[in-house]
């Protein structure tokens, strides 16, 4: 008998067709499942999970203001970009700092040419700390040597800095409490081009509610550079059709660089 999380897998990634980029891996299903399980002893289940912390206004305006004094290493510049990815991994801005086990600040070229910006970190960048090392992060990888870069030659973001549970969309006031860092990452970084994973992170950094099918492939702006918009790589990895159109997407970015795409193969005569 077929697996029921696998059963369920394909039954959301129709869902996943009619609406790009949203999507649920096997892992969170069965995180989701186990959230759900009827508990032996619920009493005392729920006498040991400890009631959510309030998080005031001052926490994250003390993130704003530059971090939180006394937990960083002293020895970081305020200002700089190592002082804000030391920041993000002490921040207890918004209640996700509750469920991570390690923020993902971002990571790569100070002064690259070329920045991804995703959603959020997933299981295995939460494990590592690290954003896009995963199997969607191996694709990613992929697409980054396609476009004859090294990814240590790009910078590699995301909206929200911590893993929402269950790999869900960041919540709005998640996405509001974190946004600040990815402003100051771009402003510090002044990417020439900035490539946008998904119809999340257009919509949080870009405030655009439209779908990607219809963001994809055209050029938008943020803070005067040049923005473009394709499929997340995990949608990538379901949706297998859809790397071509992603594919035209990056040879557009390639071009905006100055590189020149290959040419394509000739078929067998
Ligand atoms: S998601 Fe962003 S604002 Fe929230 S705790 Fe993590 S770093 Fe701080």
């Amino acid at each position: 008998m077929t697996d029921f999380f696998t059963q369920l897998t394909a039954i959301l990634e129709k869902e996943a067709l009619r609406r790009p980029g949203i999507m649920a891996e096997p892992e969170t299903l069965r995180e989701l499942a186990a959230d759900h399980a009827p508990r032996k002893n619920s009493a005392a289940a729920e006498a040991a999970v400890p009631a959510a912390p309030e998080f005031r206004k001052e926490q994250v305006d003390d993130r704003r203001s530059g971090g939180i004094s006394g937990q960083l290493r002293s020895d970081l510049r305020p200002g700089t970009l190592e002082h804000l990815v030391e920041t993000v991994r002490h921040c207890r801005g918004c209640p996700l700092c509750e469920t991570r086990l390690n923020a993902v600040p971002g990571e790569g070229d100070p002064h690259a040419r070329l920045m991804f910006i995703g959603e959020g970190p997933g299981a295995d960048e939460d494990r590592q700390g690290r954003p896009f090392v995963g199997a969607a992060g191996q694709l990613l990888d992929k697409m980054i040597t396609a476009m004859q870069f090294k990814r240590e030659e790009v910078y590699i973001a995301n909206i929200v800095k911590c893993r929402p549970p269950r790999n869900r969309a960041p919540m709005p006031e998640e996405a509001a409490a974190c946004i600040g860092y990815l402003e100051h990452q771009i402003r510090m970084i002044r990417p020439e081009v900035i490539v946008l994973l998904g119809a999340t992170a257009a919509h949080f950094l870009l405030k655009r509610e439209e779908g990607i099918m219809k963001l994809r492939g055209r050029w938008l702006e943020y803070d005067g550079i040049p923005v473009m918009p394709t499929f997340h790589p995990a949608f990538l990895l379901r949706q297998e059709s859809a790397k071509r159109d992603s594919w035209e997407d990056l040879k557009l970015v390639m071009r905006k660089l100055g590189k020149e795409p290959p040419a394509p193969r000739r078929a067998a005569q």
